[in-house]
């Protein structure tokens, strides 16, 4: 277990890290002309222990972004009351067993790749009187074990949400390892353009700044604000 000395550094060394982060994030705004209040940082707290989430709680941060409902849930659902102000993002592959619990949940699905999945959490936003905003996962690099609707689908994935009034607001992608990852930003901001989505979820630890460059409204940061991981949940 970590002690009480260990949790006091922690504490510290997040602050550091997290003034970096929001340095690192005003110089690119700076340098694309954009400005700070339009990108937005996207905490990701999977994995966590209490005690690193409390400490970004501490620092002010209310936005956060988890792969997994239950997990989720189990992060969040008792934290709500204390912070009425949190906002609460799924990142992660959405199961339809999982649509209700993630419509009671989460403010943000950032993972939608199906026109089954838009029926589901619009039936469920009905049923539980909520209104959530929507992005659509595009599986930018093509790659066959991402999550995430293929390029040539989004006009018609785009079209059916439209056509429902349901609220997509922009997309999200996870560019393939190794690879450019501006090519990709590049990729997705033109993709939204063409569907009239003005908010582009891209940009992690590694490639931030580049996404902020390409025009990302909001990046999903996890080990660079919270440390290493202890383990990966497979998706
Ligand atoms: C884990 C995860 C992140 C954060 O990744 P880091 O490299 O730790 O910043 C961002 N987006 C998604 C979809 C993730 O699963």
């Amino acid at each position: 277990m970590t002690g009480s000395v260990d949790r006091d550094s922690y504490a510290s060394e997040f602050a550091a890290r997290l003034q970096q982060i929001r340095a690192q994030i005003a110089l690119s705004a700076r340098t694309a002309h954009r400005s700070v209040t339009d990108i937005e940082l996207v905490a990701v707290s999977k994995t966590l222990e209490d005690y690193q989430i409390d400490t970004a709680l501490q620092h002010g941060l209310r936005v956060f972004g988890e792969n997994r409902v239950a997990e989720a849930e189990a992060h969040w659902a008792h934290r709500r009351a204390q912070y009425p102000d949190l906002k609460l993002h799924l990142i992660g592959p959405l199961q339809s067993n999982k649509i209700k619990r993630a419509v009671a949940l989460f403010d943000v699905i950032e993972t939608v790749e199906s026109a089954a999945q838009i029926d589901e959490i619009a039936g469920q936003c009905a049923r539980q009187n909520r209104s959530l905003s929507c992005f659509i996962q595009v599986n930018i690099g093509a790659e066959p074990q991402k999550s995430g609707v293929a390029i040539a689908h989004l006009p018609r994935l785009a079209a059916y949400a439209r056509a429902r009034d349901f609220p997509i607001d922009g997309l999200m992608a996870i560019p393939p390892q190794g690879a450019p990852a501006g090519l990709y930003f590049g990729l997705l901001k033109k993709l939204a353009a063409r569907e009239g989505l003005e908010r582009l979820s891209m940009g992690m630890s590694n490639d931030y700044p580049a996404a902020i460059a390409f025009g990302a409204t909001a990046i999903r940061i996890g080990t660079a604000l919270f440390g290493e991981r202890k383990q990966i949940p497979t998706p």
